[in-house]
Formats: structure tokens, C-alpha cells, sequence
């Protein structure tokens, strides 16, 4: 074997057991590669011995898929480098990337216009950047699935959608072009978006990315945040379900997001704002509201911002939203601060399946992704609730709701009520109609 590939060591290597779902796993070695060919001195060994090999990036994963279950761990965090810049024939700037690089990490480099690696770069990207940098407007890479910490990498291999989903859709939309290997090392380069999607979707076998080229796009001049409460359930969904109706969320409307969060969703933010100093900055929630909606606004003139920010707030007043609760930023600034409410609700779920889980080690994170553009948000949460209550369960609801994307996520307290929870999300998997949901998976 290549000295690469580490025997695993439980002093140093547990955490590589986990990921973000708290399930664990087992593995005897493990990989930490800097480069591509790095990747296939470890793939081509442990192919030729028949080794399982399971891949991880930042392991933020909730779904499990980063735990190994036996065999050998591919970890390509420490592939982190942007290695390159490209202008395609659309005049959009494009990043060639490791596929360790950090979300935060693109983000930062992104709108700083400083890369940490430029020194290592060809002549062709260094003239790209000099034109990048002197370009008068702002880009950015749209995906944002609410974890900083993820790799572009991870976000490729699971398409993840984020905050942003209405008006920028899924992370490989941002893709130009991949390259990646398959569990022999034989190296696969692909350059359109259909492409990409054939190499993951419906093939069981490994698949590793090596390098990715992402499409910048020019950030929008104007970025609003909102957020209204409502002292009843039918009036949140009252206020989706028009917005919805008036087809008020789209790249083409401006409204770039729409974020519903339940009641238990308010109540356990509220709790988790006091506990957590790294989120101490994000306003308080009121605890006793019904619902909240998130809504980010993205335009490029003041008064059309203003403009669609004055019809939302007839609406939510006509819907009953507490006027005097409501949130708006419009600032860079005050909006990362409002943004923190529906980014805090996943951790608050991990902050109490942790805690659940120091009683009883048995219990991991359960959360499933309700699809279901055949029912209204309001009779999806219905739905939910009901199903919750009949079993005896919590949950929270939050997410998407423009599409009907909902995250649903159960929080049991010992093993038993995990038994339960996995029965109820069987039980809402089975409900859906075949493709409806491309995220269903049981757990
Ligand atoms: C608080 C929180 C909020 C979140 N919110 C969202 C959300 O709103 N939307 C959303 O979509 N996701 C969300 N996620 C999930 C998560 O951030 C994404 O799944 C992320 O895209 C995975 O990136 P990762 O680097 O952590 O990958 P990992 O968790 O390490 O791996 C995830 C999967 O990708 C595969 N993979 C990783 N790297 C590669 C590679 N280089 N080549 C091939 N396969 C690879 C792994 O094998 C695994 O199957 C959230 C997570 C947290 C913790």
C-alpha cells in the first residue's frame, strides 16, 4: 500500500467516523490527498484489492452519506487550493477549484478578489484576474446551503440547494466543468452542467471529484433581508400560500428567497440564541409566534427593491403579520445579521440531537425533505403535525417553502422515540409519488 494510506488511528481519527447526521461508522485506513494524482496512487490500490473506499469533504453532511461503514476513507479536505481563473464565451468569470475548498473560504477570496494561491497560478488566469479585479462590479458564486463549512466539493456530489434555491436553483448550475475519477483512478473530464449530473445520478459506483470550474455571476446592486411573524399558523400559510399563488418568487420577481420557519422552530432558535455566542449577533425571535417567514430580496435599482419590499409588507399586514415584530435589513451588514434566524435553525437541531445524544449514544440526527408540490405548504404542515402528534413525536418544520421543500426534523429524546421517528418518515416516504422527490431518501 502507498504510504499515503494511514491505518485508521482512533487517537487522531475518530471524528472521521461522523458526520453532521452524528451517525458513526468504522474504517480501517484512511487518505488525506494534497493532489490529483495523490487520489489515484490511493484509489488504484485498494480498487485492485477490492476495498470499499468512502469519500468525505467537510462531513456537514445530515444524510449519513459521509460515514464510512467499513473499508478505507477518502478525505479531501486538505485539497483546498483555488487554483485558477477562466472567462468563458458568456463573459462570466469561472474558478477552477480543489474540491476541499471551504465554502466560507471561496466566499471570502471571491469578494476580497485576493487569492491566497494566485502566486502559484498560470499567465492565463493571472491576466483573467487583473481584469477581475479591476472589473467595477461585485461577483459571487450563488449556492449558499446555509453551512459555510461545506466543501465545493461535497456541494457538487450532493447538488445542494440553499437559501437562494428560487432564484439561483441548485450548486451544479454553477458548474462548468468537473473532472473526477472512478474507483479504477481512471480520470473522467466533463464540461457541461448535463454531464455533471450523468456521472452522479443513477450510478452506483465511486465517484470521486478532483477539480471544479464554477461560474461566477454579477452580484445584484440591491440585497434585502425581511422577516415577518405571525401569532397564528393559518396566517403563515396564509402569506406563503399567496405569495405563491401571485408567483412572487422567482429569479425574474427579484424575491430570491422564501424561508418558512414553524412555531417549535422559534422556540428552540429562541433558546439556542441565549446558549451559543457565535450567534448572540442574531436578533431575537419571539418564541411564542407561530411561524416566521424569511424573505430575501435581490434587485439591481433602488426603487425596484423598495417597490416589491412595500408590496410584501401589504401583504404580511393583510395576512395579520405583527407589524411591530417585523425585521428588514438593508445592508450587507443587517442582512448576514437577519440571515442568521433561518441559517441558526439546522444548528439549533444539532445542538439538541448533541445533547439528546449524550444521555443515550444511540440517537442521531433524523431530519427528512418533504416534497410535495401536489399539497399546499399549509396542508403539508398539517400534514406533519398531525402525523407528529399521532405518533407522540416533536418536530420542527422549516425550509423552502416556495417550492415545497420542507426540512422536517424529529427530535427524539431516547432510542425509543428514534424507533418511532424513522417509522413516521417511512411513513411520509411511502406517501410520495415516484420522482416527485429527488432528496427522499428513508434513514
Ligand atoms: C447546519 C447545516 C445546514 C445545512 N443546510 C443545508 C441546506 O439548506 N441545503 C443543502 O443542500 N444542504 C444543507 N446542509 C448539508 C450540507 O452542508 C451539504 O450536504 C454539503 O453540500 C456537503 O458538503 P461536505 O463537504 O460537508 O460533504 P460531506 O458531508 O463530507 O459529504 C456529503 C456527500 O458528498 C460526497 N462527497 C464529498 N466530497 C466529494 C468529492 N470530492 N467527490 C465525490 N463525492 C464527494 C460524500 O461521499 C457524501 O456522499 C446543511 C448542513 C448543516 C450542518
Amino acid at each position: 500500500m502507498t504510504p499515503l494510506i494511514q491505518p485508521f488511528d482512533p487517537a487522531r481519527h475518530t471524528e472521521f467516523l461522523r458526520d453532521e447526521s452524528l451517525r458513526s461508522g468504522k474504517a480501517d485506513s484512511i487518505s488525506f490527498p494534497l493532489t490529483e494524482s495523490q487520489v489515484r496512487q490511493v484509489l488504484t490500490p485498494l480498487f485492485d484489492r477490492q476495498i470499499p473506499v468512502s469519500v468525505q469533504g467537510s462531513r456537514t453532511g445530515i444524510d449519513g452519506r459521509a460515514v464510512p461503514h467499513t473499508g478505507h476513507i477518502l478525505n479531501l479536505s486538505a485539497m483546498n487550493r483555488i487554483t485558477g481563473m477562466t472567462f468563458d464565451p458568456a463573459g462570466r468569470y469561472c474558478l477552477r477549484v480543489q474540491p476541499g475548498v471551504i465554502l466560507a473560504d471561496l466566499n471570502r477570496q471571491t469578494a476580497s478578489r485576493r487569492f491566497e494561491d494566485a502566486g502559484q497560478w498560470d499567465r492565463t488566469s493571472l491576466a483573467v484576474l487583473d481584469r477581475f479585479q479591476n472589473d467595477p462590479l461585485p461577483w459571487f458564486w450563488p449556492p449558499d446551503p446555509t453551512e459555510d463549512t461545506a466543501t465545493i466539493g461535497g456541494m457538487a456530489a450532493t447538488n445542494a440547494r440553499g437559501i437562494g434555491v428560487h432564484a439561483y436553483g441548485r450548486a451544479r448550475q454553477h458548474i462548468r466543468a468537473v473532472q473526477g475519477m472512478d474507483a479504477r483512478g481512471t480520470l473522467h473530464v466533463l464540461d457541461r452542467g448535463e454531464d455533471l449530473d450523468a456521472f452522479f445520478v443513477g450510478n452506483s459506483e465511486l465517484r470521486v471529484i478532483t477539480e471544479l470550474t464554477l461560474t461566477l455571476l454579477p452580484m445584484p446592486s440591491q440585497m434585502w433581508g425581511m422577516v415577518f411573524f405571525f401569532p397564528r399558523p393559518d396566517q403563515v400559510f396564509g402569506f406563503i400560500d399567496r405569495l405563491i399563488a401571485n408567483q412572487h418568487v422567482s429569479e425574474d420577481t427579484g424575491m430570491a428567497a422564501m424561508e418558512l420557519m414553524d412555531g417549535k422552530t422559534l422556540e428552540i432558535l429562541h433558546g439556542f440564541k441565549k446558549e451559543h455566542p457565535s450567534f448572540r449577533s442574531m436578533p431575537g425571535v419571539n418564541p411564542a409566534a407561530a411561524g416566521a417567514v424569511y424573505l430575501e430580496l435581490h434587485k439591481n435599482s433602488e426603487e425596484a427593491i423598495t417597490d416589491l419590499a412595500t408590496q410584501l409588507m401589504d401583504a404580511a399586514k393583510q395576512a395579520g403579520g405583527d407589524a411591530d415584530a417585523s425585521l428588514a435589513a438593508t445592508d450587507h451588514a443587517d442582512l448576514s445579521r437577519i440571515r442568521l434566524i433561518r441559517k441558526a435553525a439546522p444548528h439549533a437541531v444539532s445542538h439538541m440531537t448533541a445533547c439528546a445524544r449524550q444521555k443515550d449514544d444511540r440517537i442521531y440526527r433524523l431530519g427528512y425533505d418533504l416534497m410535495r408540490p401536489d399539497m399546499s405548504v399549509s396542508d403539508q404542515i398539517q400534514m406533519l403535525d398531525r402525523d407528529m402528534a399521532d405518533a407522540g413525536m416533536t418536530g420542527v418544520v422549516f425550509g423552502h417553502a416556495a417550492d415545497s421543500c420542507l426540512h422536517v426534523n424529529l427530535l427524539p429524546e431516547n432510542h425509543d422515540d428514534l424507533i418511532t421517528a424513522k417509522t413516521v418518515i417511512r411513513h411520509w416516504a411511502g406517501r410520495e409519488k415516484p420522482g416527485m422527490n429527488p432528496n427522499s431518501k428513508t434513514t
